[in-house]
């Protein structure tokens, strides 16, 4: 996608950073069962950092401010944002354990997460340099794996200051009006639009989007292979499709789409918090973001499958070229 301007997009992340451990077995294991896995590795993750590190590998000017334990995991993850070219001077290394999640991933690419927070859990205060961080930015990009006071905070001094506050509500829970206030942009999947929207799962996404805008000024749901949907309160509505790619680990197909989503976002509305200004200018955003998703599928864990600008420009291309908008 080419950039709108001269500058790189400043995207803050206010997040989790876990460390993933992850199994792969024939099938997931149902309550209670015992099942031998096939291959075992250890991957850096949480949605804060996966998103932050796929801002960065998007094309942003991306910082972080979380927390990690003071041990092991919390300098390996650490690290691989600091390699990953995010700015970590808002990451605090807090007394105790890191942020870890274990996960089962099966032969159809399903997966299964528990999370135990860690020092994610004890993000409670942001201090001066985390609001001039997010006041700094074109986008805060935040989610639900933090403590909500600190999303709250976040998205208040961010709203304060012009910057556009996109919300990826994951973990799904119903939100405070304090919150959902000062979200420009929400960003979920179906069962979190279900969650969020107070509706049973089984009903029909536009019935949840129509919710949902009831809350907050713009949505995007996401569709898995199917792509994704925009809606806003001025009536707008855009289903875009999603590359048709033989997916080998979705795990962290939803942070590469609203990482980039945020960066194309901040690119084509610059600090303009109502979004991209033309009808193609929002479907590029879109499909790039699906690209995005569908690039990070195609390779299996969650932190290193983040795609490159590149890998993202490239999936969009051969996706893309000659479709309307
Ligand atoms: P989450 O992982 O948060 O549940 P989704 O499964 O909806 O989110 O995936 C996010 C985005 O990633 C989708 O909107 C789509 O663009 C892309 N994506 C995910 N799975 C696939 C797939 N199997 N094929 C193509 N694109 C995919």
């Amino acid at each position: 996608m080419t950039r709108r301007g001269t500058g790189t997009s400043r995207v803050a992340v206010v997040g989790s950073a876990n460390l993933d451990l992850v199994v792969t077995t024939p099938q997931l294991p149902r309550p209670g069962e015992t099942m031998l896995g096939e291959g075992f590795r250890m991957v850096p993750g949480g949605k804060g950092a996966n998103q932050a590190v796929a801002a960065a590998r998007a094309g942003a000017d991306c910082a972080f401010v979380g927390a990690v334990g003071d041990d092991d995991f919390g300098r390996t993850l650490r690290e691989n944002l600091t390699s990953a070219g995010v700015d970590v001077r808002g990451l605090r290394e807090l007394p105790g354990p890191s942020g870890v999640a274990l996960i089962a991933v099966d032969a159809s690419a399903e997966n299964l997460i528990v999370v135990a927070p860690g020092a994610n859990a004890g993000l409670a205060d942001l201090d001066d340099a985390d609001r001039a961080t997010i006041a700094g930015a074109d986008v805060l990009l935040t989610q639900l794996e933090v403590p909500l006071p600190a999303v709250t905070r976040a998205a208040r001094w961010a709203h304060d200051a012009g910057t556009t506050v996109v919300l990826n509500a994951a973990p799904a829970r119903q939100l405070p009006a304090e919150l959902l206030d000062l979200v420009d942009l929400l960003v979920v999947n179906q069962h979190e639009a279900a969650v969020v929207a107070g509706r049973p799962e089984s009903a029909e996404a536009d019935g949840s989007l129509d919710a949902l805008l009831a809350l907050v000024p713009r949505v995007v749901l996401t569709l898995g292979a199917r792509g994704a949907i925009y809606a806003d309160r001025d009536g707008r509505r855009l289903a875009v499709a999603a590359p048709t790619i033989d997916a080998v680990d979705t795990t962290a197909a939803g942070d590469a789409f609203t990482g980039a989503l945020a960066v194309a976002w901040a690119e084509r509305a610059g600090p303009d918090t109502t979004g991209p200004d033309s009808t193609g200018a929002l479907t590029d955003v879109l499909r790039w973001a699906c690209a995005a998703g569908a690039a990070c599928a195609l390779r299996p864990g969650a932190g290193t499958a983040l795609p490159t600008r590149t890998e993202i420009d490239a999936l969009f291309a051969t996706t893309y070229a000659g479709a309307d908008r």
